[in-house]
């Protein structure tokens, strides 16, 4: 499917409570295909009170008995309906995605479309699945009375989610999906740049038989829509994938109001190859790390450290992957890397390079734009070769840039890559056991991948240390955070 295909079809209001809708004062703002800079939209930009028709809805669904008494069965059932539809409806889908996001329709298809029915129907498991315990208390007062005591999982209630633009689709069923799983109701907020899918997915939600205020998505900004979401009096839990800077606004937030709050940020995750790896390997798998979704990954591997010995072998074998990447349109078959996701994105990404340039580092591959009218960064690998890390290695790019360094034993290479405020993720490229398992124990991430990078599961579980986040998604986990426990003590 192209462009032409479908466009007329591009659902441009939020769906609240069961309907269409579109802000109240009818202000909206613009979408843009990135790829060539031309607006394809203009959504709703919700302000207050359209936040808190979005909240009042999904209040009203949780309390209704059609939804939280429902036997967790149906609404196992109701999530399996969705993971068809998405499926079923994946070719429209991805092509939305790759329009307005700009990743390789290949990509769209696999991770955004098959990646979100993948946890669709894990998640969908989980309903039926959700267990307390019984427990044997040593209370010995009334003198013969004796205690029963349980304790069960209940829903966190109404859940305020809000996801970022790098995996639009995936990101808000990495929410929605065990959300709605274990018996809350949502109210999503794309990200600003994204949010065409988060509203198609919605009514397919609605097709699909959820009632109505289960499943709400507002569009608007972060500042307003946003913020007014995170502090709605009627919200119970946030759950937020985002930049670490929001995170600690929304954080805080949170604390004030005791609000429930999961939170996965930012990252610059190492990527530590050893000596005995296989270079091809490495090479490979370094340049996959960093260069896949544009670099736009919260675990990218935007940290190289690497041999001294073997610096310029794997350095170089890297930029030739650089070099010979195709940038392009995400719909023309021929392209390997698309645009950034805004021109805002893009001014950033390349004042971290002119940065990194100013401040001594060797640009070896890439560092401009390709010379096209769409939001490009060529991949870029800069060699920092001295002692004194640049700006560009302690910071966030979230774009194709990837830092080299050299090192002298992997004690050093281990400390460099844990000198950081974040732990994501990281990856070790060896091919001896006993050196791997070494680097996982020593290094400070949520996830550390062997022999590969940016891998993950919906039974796996993920998410940060240190400035990278609060919680964990997938895997049992997840459904510690949006339940609470209730404790039940009976006296016979
Ligand atoms: P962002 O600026 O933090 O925005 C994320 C979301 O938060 C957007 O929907 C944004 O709305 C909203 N937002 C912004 N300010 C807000 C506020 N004051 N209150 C409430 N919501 C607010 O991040 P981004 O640039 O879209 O995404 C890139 C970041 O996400 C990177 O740092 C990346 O590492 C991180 N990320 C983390 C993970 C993970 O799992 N750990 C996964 C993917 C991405 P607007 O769109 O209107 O600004
Ligand atoms: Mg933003």
């Amino acid at each position: 499917m192209d462009r032409q295909d479908f466009t007329h079809t591009i659902r441009t209001q939020m769906f609240v409570d069961g309907r269409f809708c579109a802000s109240g004062n009818g202000r909206t703002f613009a979408v843009f295909n990135p790829a060539t800079g031309t607006e394809i939209a203009q959504v709703p930009d919700a302000g207050d009170a359209d936040i808190d028709a979005a909240v009042t809805a999904a209040r009203r669904a949780f309390e209704a008995d059609t939804w939280r008494r429902m036997p967790p069965a149906e609404r196992e059932r109701l999530l399996l309906k969705l993971a068809d539809l998405v499926e079923r409806n994946g070719d429209e889908l991805a092509a939305l995605e790759t329009l307005n996001q700009g990743k390789l329709l290949g990509f769209s298809k696999m991770l955004e479309v098959g990646g979100s029915v993948q946890w669709l129907r894990y998640m969908a498991g989980w309903a039926t699945k959700i267990e307390g315990s019984t427990l044997d208390l040593s209370l010995a007062f009334p003198p013969g009375v004796r205690y029963n005591a349980s304790t069960r999982r209940v829903p966190a209630g109404v859940v305020a989610a809000i996801v970022p633009w790098n995996f639009p689709l995936l990101m808000a069923v990495w929410k929605i999906a065990p959300a709605l799983a274990c018996g809350c109701t949502v109210v999503l907020k794309p990200a600003e740049e994204t949010p065409l899918t988060a509203i198609r997915l919605a009514e397919l939600a609605h097709e699909a038989g959820f009632p109505p205020g289960v499943l709400n998505v507002v569009t608007g900004q972060g500042e307003t829509a946003g913020a007014a979401l995170v502090r709605h009096a009627g919200v119970d839990k946030v759950t937020f994938t985002g930049s670490t800077e929001v995170g600690r606004i929304i954080g805080k937030q949170c604390a004030n109001d005791l609000k429930r709050v999961s939170l996965e940020l930012g990252g610059k995750s190492p990527v530590i190859v050893l000596d005995d790896c296989d270079p091809q390997r490495a090479i490979e798998g370094a340049a996959g790390a960093i260069f896949f979704n544009h670099g736009q990954v919260c675990t990218a591997g935007s940290r190289l450290y690497v041999p001294r010995a073997r610096f310029d072998e794997i350095v170089e074998g890297i930029a030739q992957v650089a070099r010979n990447t195709v940038l392009g349109s995400g719909f023309d078959a021929a392209t390997q890397m698309g645009p950034l996701v805004s021109a805002r994105h893009r001014a950033k990404v390349a004042s971290m390079i002119a940065q990194g340039r100013a401040e001594g580092g060797e640009i070896v591959a890439g560092g401009g734009d390709g010379n096209r009218a769409g939001y490009f960064v060529e991949p870029t690998v800069i060699a920092n070769a001295t002692n004194k890390p640049l700006t560009v290695v302690r910071e966030e790019v979230f774009g194709p840039v990837l830092v080299a360094m050299p090192y002298d034993d992997v004690d050093e290479a281990i400390a460099a890559a844990n000198a950081s405020e974040y732990g994501l993720g990281a990856s070790v490229w060896t091919n001896q056991l006993d050196r791997a398992l070494r680097v996982v124990d020593a290094v400070q991430a949520g996830t550390v991948w062997v022999n590969t990078h940016n891998m993950v599961d919906p039974a796996l579980p993920f998410g940060g240390f240190k400035a990278s986040g609060i919680g964990r998604e997938h895997g049992r986990a997840i459904i510690d955070a949006y339940t609470e426990t209730k404790s039940v003590c009976i006296a016979y």
